[in-house]
């Protein structure tokens, strides 16, 4: 009877292990179907993840074309504009070329206007205008003459008769043929200059006695000499208002080369319808210097 009981409790053991066994066995299979859904899911999260992170680098690789491109753009119009501005500096100093251009212009226009004007009302031109070539240096506007003090206002200009200057332009042509230019001491001078002449140094044969009147002041004589094409004055018998024998045209101690020059001058002035004086080399006066009339016009009223 013993042997019975033990039996069960045997058989009840099994029973118990095996029930156990089917539960861990259900848990795991549980577990299993569990994990392996997981993985599933994690699967598919991991092909949606892969296909936005491609999609990602597709556009990452778009956004850096176009940032390349935009660059080169910028490369491009910053050249552009450097370009532009360039043009724009040279705009700008074309333009402030062309304005001092118009300014010499207009100022060209004003003194051809009043030149105009001289000869209307005076019947006087101004020589330089008329022939650029003829050099002008009035020693009466500087203090560089017999008196040492300026009697003609700054910046005048060397006026003659118009008639005396047609002459004189053809004397110029002649002296450019040979390769000289005429420079002018002095031209048309207004009486009141005479005067001031004659009170400072009353000494006939040089200067005329404003009573009658120079030819100077009737625009119909020019006092002159040749320079080379480097502006060097030629070798004449004296300097300019040398009132002394050695300027006369018979001095008879001239050197060679001065007496051919003075020569030279005065028969190509001869030619043109100037006479020469006796006393001054550089003297000339138009052979029709009486027809012209005496005239205090002031050279700065021209
Ligand atoms: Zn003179």
């Amino acid at each position: 009877m013993r042997k019975k009981p033990e039996k069960l409790k045997q058989r009840r053991l099994v029973s118990v292990i095996a029930a156990a066994i089917s539960i861990l066995a259900v848990i795991s299979i549980f577990i299993s179907v569990s994990m392996l859904s997981k993985a599933n899911v994690l699967k598919f999260e991991l092909s949606k993840f892969l296909a936005l992170n491609g999609s990602l680098q597709e556009n990452v690789e778009a956004l850096t074309q176009s940032v390349r491109g935009l660059e080169e753009e910028n490369k491009r119009l910053k050249n552009r504009n450097a370009e532009l501005e360039d043009a724009i500096e040279e705009l700008k100093r074309r333009n402030e070329e062309l304005e001092q251009a118009n300014l010499a212009l207009q100022q060209q226009i004003e003194q051809r206007r009043r030149s105009y004007r001289t000869e209307v009302l005076h019947g006087l031109v101004d020589i330089q205008e008329l022939d650029p070539s003829i050099i002008v240096d009035l020693r009466y506007a500087s203090n560089n003459n017999f008196m040492g003090f300026q009697i003609y206002p700054d910046n005048s200009r060397a006026y003659l008769r118009r008639e005396t200057a047609v002459k004189l332009l053809q004397a110029s042509e002649i002296f450019k043929k040979d390769g000289y230019y005429i420079k002018i001491w002095d031209a048309y001078r207004p009486l009141s200059a005479q005067k001031i002449m004659w009170e400072h140094s009353p000494l006939p044969g040089y200067i005329a006695n404003p009573d009658n009147g120079s030819k100077h002041n009737r625009g119909a004589a020019v006092d002159i000499t040749l320079v080379d094409k480097e502006g060097n004055e030629l070798e004449m018998p004296t300097g300019f208002d040398d009132f002394t024998e050695k300027a006369a045209r018979d001095y008879p101690h001239h050197s060679a080369e001065a007496k051919k020059n003075m020569d030279y001058l005065t028969q190509v002035m001869n030619s043109c319808g100037f006479k020469g004086i006796r006393t001054e080399w550089w003297h000339f006066e138009d052979i029709d210097a009486r027809n012209y009339p005496l005239l205090d016009i002031g050279l700065d009223s021209f």
